[in-house]
């Protein structure tokens, strides 16, 4: 395929590889000094300046005009400065005072304590003014706007500018000492020496997806004739973002696929359904002897693993459920699914205090279960569970290795502790990560690895199963997840009642969740309560949990009898404090967010959460899934006041609603992609003009020519210009893995 058809045949185009080796001083409107100034922004080469889109446009013949704006309005006002005058308050403070008009009006626009204004807007300069009309002393005035300057007072740049009906307005800060309109100038000039660009996307797929070429796309978003080319530029180039993303993410599948060497496990859809034509297995077993009936998202989800497992690849599925959807029921049929086969189960989990948690709840599940052992007189041994952390002793961890490599262990629960290398496996067949986002890709990768033997030349590739604490959105899951497959459980047990969430704003709401706390502990039933979130090392968390612990036993809660849990404890106290707490011998326990992951108590049914304005919505909602375990009416109580940016969004959703996909898509919009992302997202990979909540369509488009692309074409032979570009975004190690041969 010629990627440059377009572009005519023999000229295919200019790449960005090639902007990206040309430093900015190439360009002739650019002086050795205002070259500093982008790099103190960020920008040291012509692909980094073209990646620098407008943050907005000024559509001039759609301007608020000065004449008819009313005082007390806010407005942007595109104006352009009369006079500039200059002087000082009595108290000192330097005041600089603008008259400005636009043609059909004039107000004044003024300064306080920035006297480099006087500088930056010399009068002939034209600048978007954006605030409240005042009045002060009779005359139409603004304090303190926020301005950009749109065209500056040299000849060269204002008839350049003049001839534009759009402007964008670039987000250069007046502290790197630029302006927008001279970015403008740059990036004209950039453009207009680029020439055509090469299109690394085919034909094919930009008629279809009825997307602009890119050299049309970049022309419009900096230098749009109108209005309404902006927004088809924007999604090429998002499209662009989220192409190599996927693009990637979908290469690296079948990078993962073609070396893989599976195992297919002895087992069957059928079995989820408990009988009816399946042989009686441990799985079935198992899933008889639950003391509750498996929700339908459960069973579908089961079916759905049990066909990963049973087929020719192995397993990458990332299982998504709100809290308390039954994750760990699904995991342990599917650890089980592994070690009917003969081989073994691996659970990671991020903390000691999770590990712990599972470690019984795996053991309470199976205990009546037993597999084929030939090795032994009757022939068959009960399954072993195994706990593994770093608190295991030396002389303990020496022993339970040994088993676990002679194949005397089944399931193995464990945290990091699992990945060193004195841990090996018989055959290891399905591996399982909670609470995924405690870990990262490489993690993944090391606990898949442990499935190949120390030399990586026997051994197969375990089934890996990955979940998350709190669902995701969509979006994001696609972005962050995209080399895994996906399954939702999408439906709560049964008899679950919701949890009445309280944000307590005053003394009143507070003394109303000491006394909520106080009447359920008389019921026989329990309560959390969560320290705050303090900065600093753990010894002063720990502190400052104690003194929490302190507080309450003297004053809100006193009577009660309390219990403490922080990770700073020693683990046989922590255990302790956690055995009391379950067996109803504390009553409340105060402790840090080392309750947030998975524990598991049903007669919990109040939480109350110290400052929780400083938590953020996952991790509220995390930390609220640790009551309504049981079939009581449940509380949460959130203290804290509405100061902290963006709590009241946060308090209010949470107080709003209780559905966890419903929450992450809230947490998108407040937070943005960024921090969602992370650090999977590194260097020039960073979604620029895409957006997750609004460009769902466009990801969806950008997943499935991914999949269509590198369906035919695994390691883009036929489309170098593509292979090219994904290089240059991504980091070379992934580079690497992706295009080895
Ligand atoms: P999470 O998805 O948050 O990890 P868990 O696996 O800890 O949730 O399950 C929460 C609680 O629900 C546990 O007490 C578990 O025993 C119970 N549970 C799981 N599945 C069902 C079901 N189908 N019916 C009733 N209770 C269930
Ligand atoms: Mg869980």
């Amino acid at each position: 395929m010629s990627e440059g058809a377009e572009e005519g045949e023999s000229a295919p185009g200019r790449q960005l590889r090639q902007l990206r080796d040309l430093p900015v001083d190439v360009l002739a409107s650019l002086s050795a000094k205002k070259a500093d100034a982008l790099a103190t922004w960020g920008v040291a080469n012509v692909l980094d300046l073209l990646t620098k889109y407008p943050r907005r446009y000024i559509d001039r013949s759609r301007q608020a005009d000065l004449a008819e704006l009313a005082v007390g309005e806010q407005a942007v006002v595109l104006a352009e400065v009369r006079r500039v005058g200059q002087r000082r308050a009595r108290n000192g403070r330097a005041i600089v005072e603008l008259a400005v008009h636009d043609g059909t009006g004039a107000m004044k626009v003024v300064f306080f304590n920035q006297p480099w204004r006087a500088r930056q807007l010399p009068a002939g300069t034209e600048a978007l003014f954006f605030g409240k009309l005042d009045e002060y002393r009779g005359a139409r005035q603004m304090v303190n706007p926020v301005v950009d300057v749109v065209v500056g007072t040299e000849g060269s740049e204002k008839a350049r500018e003049r001839t534009l009906r759009v402007v964008p307005v670039y987000p250069a800060s007046a502290k790197a000492g630029l302006n927008s309109w001279e970015v403008g100038v740059w990036v004209a000039e950039a453009l207009q020496r680029a020439g055509r660009f090469a299109d690394p996307l085919p034909e094919q797929w930009r008629t279809e997806l009825e997307l602009l070429g890119r050299t049309e796309a970049l022309t419009a978003i900096h230098l749009p004739e109108s209005m309404a080319v902006t927004e088809p530029a924007r999604q090429r180039l998002a499209f662009d973002e989220l192409f190599r993303l996927q693009l990637a993410l979908v290469l690296r599948r079948r990078v993962l696929e073609r070396d893989a060497r599976a195992i297919r496990h002895r087992v069957s859809p059928l079995e989820v359904t408990s009988g009816a034509g399946a042989p009686p297995s441990l799985v079935t077993e198992f899933l008889r002897a639950l003391p509750f009936a498996l929700t339908g998202a459960q069973r579908r989800a089961l079916a759905v693993i049990f066909a990963d497992l049973a087929g020719p690849l192995p397993m990458h599925r990332l299982l998504q459920g709100d809290v308390g959807s039954g994750k760990t029921v699904v995991a342990v049929a599917a650890l089980l699914a592994a070690v009917q086969g003969g081989h073994q189960g691996a659970l990671m989990v991020p903390t000691e205090v999770l590990a712990e948690q599972h470690f019984f709840a795996v053991q309470a599940l199976t205990e009546s279960l037993v597999v084929e052992d030939p090795g032994r007189l009757e022939g068959r041994r009960p399954v072993r569970t195994v706990l593994l952390t770093n608190r295991t002793t030396a002389k303990e961890r020496a022993r339970l290795t040994a088993d676990l490599a002679g194949g005397d262990v089944d399931i193995v629960v464990g945290t990091h502790a699992l990945l060193t290398d004195d841990v090996a496996f018989a055959s290891l067949g399905v591996a399982v990560i909670d609470e995924q986002h405690r870990f990262g890709v490489e993690q993944r990768a090391a606990l898949r690895d442990k499935g190949r033997g120390a030399t990586g030349e026997e051994g197969a590739d375990p089934d890996l199963l990955v979940m998350t604490a709190t669902p995701i959105p969509r979006t994001a899951a696609m972005v962050v997840f995209g080399d895994l497959d996906m399954t939702v459980l999408d439906e709560l047990p049964p008899g679950r009642t919701p949890i009445e969430t309280h944000w307590a704003r005053g003394p009143l709401d507070e003394a109303a969740a000491w006394e909520r706390v106080r009447i359920e502990a008389e019921d026989g039933r329990r309560a959390f309560v969560v320290c705050p979130l303090v900065e600093g090392s753990d010894r002063v968390v720990a502190r400052s949990a104690t003194e929490e612990f302190e507080r309450l036993a003297k004053g809100p809660l006193t009577g009660l009898r309390l219990g403490l849990l922080h990770g700073q404890m020693p683990a046989a106290d922590k255990e302790a404090a956690m055995s009391a707490f379950r067996s109803g011998e504390t009553q409340v326990l105060v402790a840090t967010t080392v309750v947030e992951v998975g524990v598991d108590v049903p007669e919990a049914t109040v939480m109350v959460i110290l400052d929780a304005e400083r938590f953020g919505i996952a991790q509220l909602h995390q930390l609220r899934g640790r009551v309504g375990r049981g079939s009581w009416p449940s509380w949460c109580y959130l203290l804290g006041s509405g100061e902290v940016a963006g709590a009241e969004e946060r308090l209010s959703a949470l107080e709003t609603t209780s559905d966890g996909f419903e929450l992450a898509e809230v947490d998108l919009r407040l937070r943005g992609e960024g921090t969602i992302l992370g650090a999977r997202q590194k260097g020039r990979s960073d979604l620029l003009l895409a957006s997750l909540t609004r460009d769902r369509a466009l990801l969806d488009e950008a997943r499935r020519v991914a999949e269509e692309l590198t369906a035919e074409d695994p390691v883009l032979d036929a489309h170098p210009l593509l292979a090219d570009e994904l290089r240059l975004f991504l980091d070379e190690a992934e580079a690497e893995f992706l295009f080895k041969s």
